[in-house]
């Protein structure tokens, strides 16, 4: 029997990359034998610290699948930000949180999408339908990706389910919750050893909404002032990164995970951004308090500037 693939999003965050672990996990439990969790790309060092801490070896990398290979996607929908040649794969299944765009199958699948702040907290709830014991490990890669995506359960993008969630599977995957959360995210702010092109690269996403191409991109931090000290060169990397993909604008947040605020970098359509977030550019760049979700407080507002 062939394998089906499943994984995330290029560029792979934390929730992307688990909650593929996660679902394979979670096939195999129910009897499937051939699927295999891969990644579409380098992990991040918080991702990293996740996989160390619970002993799961990271995924093998993918870098296109073929005409008709089973696939099943988590953390995204978007073509654009899936897997080279997704067009003529067959996709079987979709566990995602994230708007649906530029997204079509030619057959019925499984889809299953929630508002909530994780991929994983819908995956527990899968596991919760299918009446399926959580273990330890696999309840830390999820805890690991809340924690994650609802950068420790303090982004707006954060819901009742995934407190909930949180809570008990911190408590299955015997960790304490705000330690093991602060430690987590602590690890991806680490920026030290990236150059200004990757440090635009570790999570960025592509859009297009009515013709305008934008660029989403995000770094945790715990000092916004540490990373501006780069500013130029980033901002270099940022108008090459558009010149070679025709993006027309790019939003670089650096987001305060203590603080809970964003800086933004922005380049190309400027008054697109200034529009969606009413404010006024100075040399290229805004403070945003209280803003931290890219898929809450950026890319709608982007949108709706646009439109
Ligand atoms: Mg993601
Ligand atoms: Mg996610
Ligand atoms: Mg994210």
């Amino acid at each position: 029997m062939e394998e089906i693939y499943i994984f995330g999003h290029k560029n792979p965050d934390t929730d992307t990359i688990l909650s593929s672990i996660v679902l394979e996990t979670m096939e195999k439990t129910k009897g499937a034998s051939k699927v295999k969790a891969y990644r579409l790309g380098d992990v991040n060092k918080e991702t990293k610290y996740a996989l160390d801490y619970f002993g799961v070896k990271e995924p093998e990398l993918l870098e296109e699948v073929a005409e008709g290979q089973k696939v099943m996607l988590v953390d995204h929908n978007e073509f654009a930000q899936s897997v080279n040649g997704i067009e003529k794969a067959k996709i079987l299944k979709v566990v995602d949180h994230h708007k649906i765009a530029n997204f079509e199958t030619h057959e019925p699948l499984f889809y299953l999408a929630m508002p909530v702040g994780c991929t994983s907290t819908i995956l527990r709830e899968m596991y919760k339908v299918n009446n399926i014991k959580i273990d330890k490990v696999t309840a830390g890669l999820m805890l690991s990706s809340i924690i994650s995506d609802t950068l420790l359960l303090k982004s707006p993008t954060c819901t009742d389910k995934d407190r909930e969630a949180a809570k008990e599977l911190a408590k299955i995957a015997e960790v304490d919750l705000n330690e093991y959360g602060m430690n987590l995210l602590k690890a991806g702010t680490d920026l030290s050893d990236f150059t200004p092109e990757e440090l635009i690269n570790i999570d960025s996403k592509p859009y297009t909404t009515k013709g305008i191409k934008y660029q989403a991109a995000q770094v945790n931090t715990a000092s916004i002032d540490d990373v501006l000290k780069d500013k130029k060169a980033i901002e270099e990397a940022m108008n090459k990164f558009m010149q070679e993909n025709g993006v027309d604008l790019f939003v670089l947040m650096i987001t305060d995970i203590l603080e809970n605020n964003s800086q933004i970098i922005v380049l190309g359509k400027q008054e697109i951004a200034e529009k969606a977030f009413n404010v006024k550019l100075e040399n290229d760049t805004a403070f945003l308090p209280g803003v931290v979700s890219r898929k809450k407080q950026v890319v709608p507002n982007i949108d709706n500037a646009i439109a």
